[in-house]
């Protein structure tokens, strides 16, 4: 087998070479067997190998892979939007298909500064959005994202930059409640809105708990209604991004939901396809659709895979599956078991100093001093020796940004296949715990 010429993330890491997935497991070259415990980028949410789903995939293929959204539509492609739309809460019946998250946020961006053009408001074209967030990689995306590391390369070409935070209790400097924190949060939105001045900007976007940029940061119950009322007020749409949260990954099918808003426009990725085929969606209230189906009819955007009838029928497979399965009561259900046995290894761990997140979609935030929550320095790389230690012990854990700078701090996510059995937990953070004993 030829090993050369495929740019990997780090060029002179010896990956390991996969050759099979079956459940929540992963088999190397060598035989050894790998808990997926964080779905690859939370994404394999329904496990590795189910054959529902490849039969989905095999039909589908031997009907049609192909067809160009412009010229055709498909059956496939319009049941999958009807499914979104009777999963989706509130009015957010309109599918814009694409084919990763990063193209989801910025179809997101578009389609709300398209809204306020159809509107005849055309110098609404801003987007507001927190530090500490991932929407992904694209120019546009990434304006959007409050990742650092990410953003540093690209800044002098990024338009738009995050301008708010997001919510962080557990390293609140002033010692607020949770409560105060939230009043902080919603007056910072409401200032940047006035600084900018509500004329210039179509929307404000956020991920209802933050990955990658975070570590699974959870806000209160009351935050995002604090922040609605803010964006309401000022006539700004709220985009949910729901690439990491959405379909059953915390608990509930998506991560808004907890918080009691309804976005007008939600971006979904990941698990709505659990990796078998690239597949995403910006997902548009009827609110948002109406201006532009009595105006211009045309929502500008879309690329040659976008409503690709192989990927609708894989997540429609998966979607189906997901509901046949009971899969969203499941994460609810082991998500608390897992947070409960990490939170007793978090008591007797010296490292351990945060945890935190919502069903299958736990957090852990190591710090060298668990009194004064002093981060480790960042040299000293602590996420990514955490990750090694658990990749020798067969566990993948996904690596995340936190800390007192909010930049080079030290999280992990833990967010399994929703499929994880109780038993399964049990190995997960048996293993898990093996890993920190060697890193303490
Ligand atoms: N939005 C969120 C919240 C994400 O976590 C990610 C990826 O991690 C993205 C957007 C970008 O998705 P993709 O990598 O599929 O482009």
């Amino acid at each position: 087998m030829t090993r050369t010429y495929l740019i990997k993330p780090v060029l002179d890491h010896k990956y390991s070479f996969i050759t099979h997935g079956e459940g929540i497991y992963l088999y190397d070259e060598q035989g050894k067997q790998y808990i997926d415990g964080s779905s690859g980028a939370v994404t394999a949410s329904i496990g590795h190998g189910v054959q529902e789903i490849t039969d989905a995939m095999k039909e589908q293929s031997e009907k049609v892979s192909f067809v160009y959204r412009s010229q055709f539509s498909t059956e496939v492609a319009e049941q999958l939007a009807k499914k979104i739309s009777q999963i989706s809460p509130g009015d957010l019946n309109w599918s814009f298909f694409v084919n990763s998250g990063s193209e989801a946020t910025e179809m997101a961006m578009k389609i709300a500064i398209q809204y306020w053009q159809e509107k005849g408001m055309n110098t609404k074209n801003k987007i507001i959005s927190r530090w500490m967030s991932y929407h992904g990689m694209t120019m546009g995306a990434l304006s959007m994202s409050g990742h650092i590391q990410r953003r540093e390369r690209f800044e002098l070409m990024l338009e738009n930059y995050p301008s708010v935070s997001a919510p962080y209790y557990y390293r609140d400097v002033n010692y607020r409640t949770i409560e105060e924190c939230d009043d902080y949060y919603a007056q910072e939105l409401e200032k940047e809105i006035l600084r900018v001045g509500k004329d210039h900007i179509a929307a404000f976007i956020a991920e209802p708990m933050v990955g990658a940029a975070g570590g699974a940061l959870t806000p209160s119950n009351g935050y995002f209604q604090k922040i609605k009322s803010v964006c309401d007020e000022y006539n700004i749409l709220f985009i949910a991004d729901e690439v990491m949260t959405g379909l059953g990954r915390t608990g509930k099918m998506f991560g808004m939901e907890h918080f009691d808003v309804t976005p007008d426009i939600m971006a979904i990725g990941k698990g709505m396809s659990a990796g078998y085929t690239p597949m995403a969606a910006t997902v548009v209230s009827e609110k948002v659709m109406e201006p532009i189906r009595s105006g211009s009819k045309v929502v500008m955007g879309g690329h040659t895979f976008s409503a690709n009838p192989q990927s609708a029928a894989t997540s429609l497979a998966v979607l189906n599956y997901i509901e046949k399965h009971h899969l969203v009561e499941n994460s609810a259900r082991q998500g608390a078991y897992l947070k409960e046995k990490i939170n007793e290894l978090a008591e007797e761990s010296e490292i351990i100093g945060d945890v935190r997140g919502k069903g299958l979609f736990v957090g852990v935030e190591f710090v060298e001093d668990k009194l004064t929550k002093k981060s480790f320095e960042s040299r000293l790389n602590v996420a990514n020796k955490i990750v090694e230690a658990n990749f020798e012990q067969g566990l993948l854990v996904y690596p995340a940004n936190a800390g007192a700078d909010g930049l080079t701090g030290d999280a992990v996510i833990l967010s399994p296949p929703l499929t994880i059995t109780m038993e399964e937990v049990d190995e997960l953070v048996k293993r898990f715990g093996v890993a920190l004993e060697k890193i303490e």
